[in-house]
């Protein structure tokens, strides 16, 4: 997508600092760190959100499990743990609308949600 700044980091046109990629995922660190490791794992393909998957999208989703296992390994908090965070649809606060996978870590995460 022409507009999309994600579409532009994976093409490149855009830099970022890239951690990991294969075929159908691209993984880069987030620009506003929340945490000692906070990467985004992201489609190659512009898919909005999780909603926009369809069967098509299964590569897509293997690339993610396996970016999840390696990157935890590689950023040192496969035994210390980690959080993935999506965000769907404007009650999550998603801001960016191509589909991606916050993994956090680093420092004890707290509490999954505060209470409203
Ligand atoms: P959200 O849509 O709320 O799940 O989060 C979007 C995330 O993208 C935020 O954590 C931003 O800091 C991050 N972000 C926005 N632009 C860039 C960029 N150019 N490079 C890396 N991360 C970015």
């Amino acid at each position: 997508m022409a507009e999309c700044i994600f579409c532009k980091i994976v093409s490149g046109e855009i830099p970022a600092d890239k951690v990991w990629e294969d075929d159908h995922a691209v993984a880069f660190r987030d620009i506003r760190p929340i945490a000692p490791v906070h990467v985004l794992i992201v489609p190659r393909a512009h898919r909005e959100s999780f909603a926009d998957l369809t069967a098509e999208d299964a590569p897509f989703l293997a690339s993610l499990a396996r970016a999840i296992g390696e990157i935890a390994e590689k950023e040192g908090v496969a035994r210390s743990g980690y959080r993935l965070i999506s965000n769907t649809g404007p009650d999550a606060g998603q801001e960016v609308f191509h589909l991606h996978v916050h993994l956090l870590g680093g420092r004890p995460l707290g509490p999954m949600l505060k209470k409203a």
